[in-house]
């Protein structure tokens, strides 16, 4: 998901339809925005894109007032309906509470049944609204007191923006998993998932939210809190590896710069003699990018990819994501016959992509296709807000990679290494004692304890 705040400027909802509008890569599903006018909340929550729902003046018009915060969301936790479509907004003792969340919260069930329990009645299937219910039985008194009691009680991953009638809150779990950034628009402040929003917005970046930070924002100014004491962070890597949009600095990479280093580490890795590099389009482009240049081996556009489909994996349900890779993706067939190429993408998940991919190649007349992957194998799920599938349908996790290979019909296949992952990012290597990122996915090494799934699935 991702999420936009902006406090103390004229047309708000404005400034936030636009800047959700740079962070649509971040969810599809839905979007929303709730504006403050000073006395009243306004909320309007759709389906579908931020373009053709909020940018229009009507819309404009119905989220009137100087602070407003904004969602688009992919879901991860909760069912798509209209009822799980954030911001999620509550009346409570203290007045109206919006808030807005990337991440997941993966002891959510856990606090849900305890809840109910104690008679809290849920509204929505989204593990966010835990955190309303969460604030709304705090035995604190002040409102500040309620939030922060609130968050110490959740585990996983929050990147959140929240409106009260005193102004903005901005939050970042103590082990910053999702990203979440400041920065200001002439008199006023902004806080995204992403800085590309900033940009858009025409504002500038002040700095990124630092994990475990709370900033509080209203008529006196910006105070920053930290909470929770001090962790090591552990930011998601898969944010620089696919995650985020290319134009954006992330923990202070340029993330573009980072997909092309980790597609020079991988040509490095992983080298094949061969005629052409090809991306897979647009995930896979800038790591080609950097494997062509640093392989010597000219990189060429032999897949084109149509703009007028979403991103395979965002849309859920299987029927759907294996019509919408044919409908994205063609082959440029007189560029491809005869020629020995190097496919370059971000991940396989559940190898759907490849498949189809590799056979494209093939049919186009492809006389080799080795298949070069910018992420090491996915083998475990996230419960931090990333939509990869059980372990069941990951085929990392069920095959080795020469099985991966002949499954996907390739003639070579090759990852890139967990070590030459972080070396893309700057780092040595992985420390082992204390990871730098949260790379769970690949290592199976959770920063966090997982109570959901153990409550779930009783101790192993
Ligand atoms: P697969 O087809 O193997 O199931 O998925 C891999 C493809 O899905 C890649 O091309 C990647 O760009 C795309 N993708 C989209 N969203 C995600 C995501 O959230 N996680 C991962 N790992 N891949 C994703
Ligand atoms: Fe990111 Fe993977 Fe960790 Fe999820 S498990 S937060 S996708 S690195
Ligand atoms: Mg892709």
């Amino acid at each position: 998901c991702g999420v936009f705040g902006v406090y103390g400027t004229e047309g708000a909802a404005a400034v936030a339809a636009l800047g959700l509008h740079a962070l649509q890569h971040r969810g599809q599903e839905a979007a929303g925005i709730t504006s403050f006018d000073g006395k009243l909340f306004h909320t309007k929550r759709e389906m579908g894109h931020v373009a053709g729902n909020f940018d229009s003046e009507d819309a404009i018009r119905q989220l009137p007032g100087h602070t407003a915060i904004g969602h688009v969301r992919y879901s991860t936790t909760g069912e798509t309906a209209m009822r799980n479509v954030q911001p999620l907004f509550a009346e409570l003792s203290s007045g109206g509470f919006a808030v807005a969340h990337n991440g997941n919260i993966s002891n959510a069930l856990h606090l849900r049944k305890a809840l109910n329990r104690r008679g809290s009645i849920f509204q929505s299937t989204s593990d966010t609204e835990v955190l309303i219910h969460l604030v709304a039985t705090s035995a604190y008194r002040p409102p500040l007191d309620r939030f922060i009691d609130a968050l110490k009680q959740v585990e996983g991953a929050y990147s959140l923006v929240c409106l009260t009638p005193e102004g903005m809150i901005a939050c970042r779990d103590p082990l910053g998993i999702r990203p979440l950034v400041l920065g200001r628009l002439e008199e006023s402040l902004i806080v995204a998932s992403e800085t590309v929003a900033l940009d858009i917005v025409g504002a500038t970046f002040i700095r990124q939210i630092d994990p475990g930070e709370m900033l509080v924002i209203n008529e006196k100014g910006m105070r920053s809190l930290r909470p929770f004491g001090d962790r090591d962070a552990r930011p998601c890597v898969f944010e620089h590896v696919y995650f985020s949009r290319p134009d954006s600095v992330l923990d202070g990479n340029s993330v573009y710069q980072v997909r092309k280093n980790i597609g020079a580490e991988l040509a490095k890795e992983g080298p094949v003699d061969a005629d052409i590099v090809i991306p897979v389009p647009d995930s896979g482009n800038p790591a080609a990018l950097g494997f062509a240049q640093e392989s010597l081996i000219p990189f060429e556009q032999g897949i084109i990819r149509s703009h007028y489909v979403g991103r395979t994996f965002i849309q859920p349900g299987q029927g759907i994501r294996d019509l919408s890779v044919k409908l994205k993706h063609n082959a440029n067939r007189g560029l491809v016959e005869g020629k020995r190429i190097i496919l370059v993408d971000d991940s396989i998940v559940r190898g759907t992509t490849s498949l189809k991919i590799v056979q494209m190649m093939r049919d186009a007349g492809a006389k080799e296709v080795h298949m070069r992957i910018a992420s090491p194998p996915t083998r475990n799920p996230c419960f931090y807000g990333v939509d990869t599938p059980d372990r069941s349908k990951l085929l990392a996790a069920q095959m080795d990679v020469e099985r991966m290979r002949s499954f996907i019909k390739a003639d070579t296949l090759a990852f890139i290494s967990v070590d030459g992952l972080y070396r893309a990012l700057g780092e040595e290597e992985r420390s082992d004692q204390k990871p730098q990122y949260c790379d769970a996915c690949f290592t199976g090494a959770y920063p966090t304890s997982l109570t959901d799934q153990s409550d779930e699935e009783g101790p192993d």
